[in-house]
């Protein structure tokens, strides 16, 4: 029957027509699923928005209520890049009960995808690049607060670095924060992650997965997780308009297979986000399908 998949129709919150980020992204990629047979409506989960105390544990009361009233700064707003609006603060809220909902799932049934999520450049105290709660991050947080799990690892191959995920859990044992990306990328201020591997500009598929296949081994059993944390970004694909590496889909997909397989015959629980990917929605979408095509594959191979 394949993994459970998380999703909610006001995840794609309407935006200001022209604007760059690719909004519909979220409900094509569910129309999508479901035409490839992924996405029966059985398998899918519609989360709760997040309570304000699983919030709290990332950020601050004064950020998210700003953010919520419409009281942030220009220059806070441009940061995150997206005009703040009652449906985009809805869905931000809904994002976030989506990974912790996913994880969740992780937990109990070994593999689950968010068709949502991996906003890692947001902070405790602001948001940028497109983000403004950190979803992961307080999906980590709730899970150990609740005592479900004692050590997350976050696998963050988006193209751009998890930089607020990094900083969010710099000096924080119980969460080890991975980030592949490219090093020349947006944000040019990099933070420390756990664990960083930074790519040159125009890396293709082969030392591209080379260079995940020599770290993804020692990582996991040096860091002996409870949870793993996938965030999937589609944009080191050669077509994306903010990647710089230069992926195929075949290769984005062997990248997505890799992971879930090192991780999965460990037997330790997976949890996906699609992160970013910028390019036509079509093309886009179809990217964003390649996690859920392969986290349905290993699913059976597993008998999960
Ligand atoms: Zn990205």
């Amino acid at each position: 029957m394949g993994p459970p998949l998380v999703y909610h129709p006001a995840y794609a919150a309407p935006l200001p027509s022209g604007h760059r980020f690719p909004m519909q992204k979220f409900r094509l990629l569910r129309d999508r699923l479901e035409q490839l047979e992924l996405a029966s409506s059985e398998r899918i989960h519609q989360p709760l928005p997040s309570p304000r105390r699983w919030l709290e544990l990332v950020h601050g009361r004064d950020y998210h209520q700003a953010f919520a009233r419409g009281l942030l700064s220009t220059q806070e707003v441009r940061r995150i890049g997206l005009p703040a609006s009652t449906p985009l603060v809805r869905r931000s809220w809904l994002a976030v009960g989506g990974t912790v909902l996913t994880a969740r799932l992780a937990l109990s049934r070994g593999l689950a995808c968010h068709l949502a999520g991996g906003t890692h450049h947001a902070f405790p105290l602001h948001g940028s690049g497109f983000c403004i709660f950190n979803d992961c991050a307080v999906a980590a947080r709730v899970l150990l607060a609740e005592g479900r799990v004692r050590q997350v690892l976050v696998i963050d191959l988006d193209v751009h670095q998890g930089d607020g995920t990094a900083a969010i859990f710099a000096g924080d044992p119980q969460v080890f924060t991975f980030s592949m990306h490219g090093a020349s990328n947006f944000p040019l201020r990099k933070q420390t992650s756990d664990l960083d591997l930074a790519l040159e500009d125009g890396v293709e598929d082969a030392p591209y997965l080379a260079a995940l296949g020599r770290a993804l081994p020692d990582l996991l059993s040096q860091v002996r997780p409870d949870l793993v944390l996938y965030n999937a970004g589609v944009d080191p694909h050669r077509n994306d308009r903010l990647g710089r590496l230069q992926l195929s889909d075949d290769g984005l997909y062997r990248r997505d297979w890799m992971v879930l397989e090192a991780v999965l015959r460990r037997r330790i629980p997976v949890a996906t986000v699609i992160g970013g990917g910028y390019d036509g929605l079509a093309a886009l979408v179809e990217r964003h399908t390649l996690v859920v095509r392969a986290a349905h594959e290993l699913a059976r191979i597993h008998g999960l």
